[in-house]
């Protein structure tokens, strides 16, 4: 390719709007316009890695033996609402409506399209195990898009669909995608650290994120000093306390006047009590019903890990006039003592530790010191309700510490068992002739949020350093004078033989200063680089240098493409 017949226009300057490395560089070297917010075209550049990418993820997909397909975009109410989905899937999809008035999302996941596919196809036991993938344009209805390529309102994905007879089945199934996962970014360039994740809209059992540690990442994970502990904050916890064997129990718990307390921090100072031995009580709407949160008071509450327990579809905070008709009154003083039956109490399991606890009274401006768990309330259950933070100690080893790291989302894997099998009928017939729901699972990787997340991991200050397997070129031939037609010829006869060993390449022929050649040519991020210039003319040698270090050789124009090749292998 010559630059004189492309298209790749690049840019001095930054958008004003982007904040993050890969934003910048991607537009700046021509690799992505943006059309409105969270809406970007793919330039000839951008274009070509993108499409390596994909090349990369669907190579490793047929090696694990899954199937490609492609589903469309447009996905009919009807088979959401079979679900459940149409209504509760977070966030809320684009919805489009035709002029007879059916509605339509456009696809932001695609199982009950699959799902209703292999329902309608399979129904053996012989047909299956069966993985379904494909690579398509997936939409989200993102208020706030930004970081240019992570949080986006249309983007492309790759997802995949296992469905198994049984769950040994799916557990083998999900093994091969997790392995085609660690070859796919270890292809991509990018160091993941698999984390314990929350299935959150898709329902399930099992599942794995695949993150890029990256301080441009939107996502939090948390991850131990000491073992292989990671976990994103949806799902992250920590060490539960040694039991309090020193503190012995109150003979009863006595109310205390706290006038205008209604802050953890007013209490403890109030009081002199520290917010570890205090009690926060959060009053919840979960579908039709009330329930109390209970929290150490230094802790946040984790709210999914609440609608988890609670296993409500919806989960809101209950409103000041709820909280005053439950307890009689105002928001800042509940507690658990004495509470109506019609409220659950769900405790978290660090409670189960507190010894002489500092509660709201459930009257305006008072607490209860001296509380203790089951004595005084019942809590009628256990379950992991806090949000982790950093320095807890490692629930997996015995002295680690919890850390937070910021990190960009780039793989998904789900074990979905039977839901969607379930409602929308993809039954199969056993060996011993009884009709069984498939067990699923789904597996997603956005391919263009990898553009993001390789060019935050590949840069340096003069541009994008791509990695040889994704690069839109894997060579640049800078020809510095192409009015000298012996200097061009050399590039023009460097650029075949390039071409026939291989390489894709770029000859800058473009009549232009050779300081913007060089540093187009490293905003781009072309992984090797060759000179034809004052060198060639005077001795007959070519520069050979790499990207990624700046390691240069200077060779006869005869053994370029050695040289070429032997750096290219060091890589
Ligand atoms: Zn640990």
């Amino acid at each position: 390719m010559r630059a004189t017949q492309y298209y790749a226009p690049t840019l001095r300057q930054a958008p004003a709007e982007a904040e993050i490395p890969s934003h910048k560089l991607l537009v700046r070297g021509g690799f992505i316009r943006p059309l409105t917010s969270g809406v970007f075209t793919y330039l000839p550049l951008g274009l070509r890695v993108l499409r390596r990418v994909e090349q990369v993820v669907r190579e490793e997909m047929n090696r694990a033996g899954a199937l490609e397909v492609f589903m469309a975009v447009l996905e009919p109410k009807e088979l959401w609402e079979r679900t459940g989905r149409w209504d509760s899937f977070q966030p809320q999809p684009l919805r489009t409506e035709d002029r007879t008035g059916r509605w339509f999302c456009l696809g932001p996941t695609h199982e009950e399209v699959i799902t209703d596919l292999v329902a309608r196809d399979v129904s053996s036991y012989k047909q299956l195990p069966l993985t379904l993938y494909q690579i398509q344009t997936k939409f989200r209805d993102e208020i706030r898009p930004r970081g240019g390529l992570i949080r986006v309102k249309e983007f492309t994905m790759k997802d995949a669909y296992s469905f198994d007879i049984d769950e040994a089945g799916l557990a083998r199934s999900y093994q091969a995608m997790y392995e085609a996962y660690v070859r796919i970014f270890a292809r991509l360039g990018l160091a993941t650290l698999v984390v314990q994740a929350e299935a959150g809209s898709m329902g399930g059992s099992d599942t794995r994120e695949f993150m890029v540690l990256s301080d441009s990442g939107e996502d939090t994970v948390f991850v131990c000093d000491k073992c292989d502990y990671a976990a994103n904050a949806e799902c992250a916890t920590s060490r539960l306390p040694e039991a309090d064997s020193e503190t012995e129990p109150a003979d009863d718990y006595q109310r205390v006047d706290t006038p205008g307390a209604t802050t953890i921090q007013a209490i403890s100072e109030m009081l002199g009590t520290p917010p570890t031995k205090l009690l926060k009580t959060l009053l919840y709407r979960a579908d039709e019903r009330f329930v109390a949160a209970l929290v150490r008071g230094d802790r946040e509450l984790n709210e999914i890990k609440l609608q988890r327990a609670t296993g409500a579809d919806e989960l809101r905070m209950a409103t000041a006039e709820e909280i005053l008709a439950l307890t009689g009154a105002p928001v800042g003083f509940s507690g658990p003592v004495g509470l109506p039956d019609e409220v659950e109490i769900i405790a978290d399991r660090e409670i189960e530790f507190l010894g002489n606890a500092v509660v709201g009274a459930n009257e305006a401006d008072a607490h209860l010191v001296g509380v203790n768990v089951s004595r005084d309330f019942a809590v009628s259950r256990y379950a992991d309700l806090r949000q982790a933070a950093a320095g807890d100690p490692c629930p997996q080893c015995e002295t680690g510490r919890l850390a937070t790291r910021r990190a960009i989302e780039m793989g998904h894997i789900f074990k979905l068992d039977t839901k969607y099998s379930e409602d929308l009928g993809a039954l199969y017939t056993s060996e011993d002739g009884e009709q069984r729901p498939m067990v699923m699972g789904c597996y997603g990787i956005g391919v263009s949020r990898a553009l993001a997340a390789i060019v935050e991991e590949h840069h340096d200050d003069a541009g994008i350093i791509w990695p040889l397997e994704v690069a839109p070129f894997g060579v640049v031939i800078l020809l510095l004078d192409p009015e000298n037609a012996k200097l061009a010829a050399v590039a023009e006869d460097l650029l075949t033989q390039l071409e026939a060993a291989g390489y894709e390449v770029m000859l800058d022929d473009r009549d232009e200063r050779p300081g913007v050649k060089f540093k187009d040519a490293e905003l781009i991020g072309y992984p090797l680089i060759v000179v034809v210039g004052r060198k060639t003319a005077e001795s007959g040698e070519v520069e050979v240098r790499r990207r990624q270090d700046s390691a240069e050789e200077v060779v006869p124009i005869a053994g370029a493409v050695a040289t070429l090749q032997e750096l290219a292998e060091e890589a």
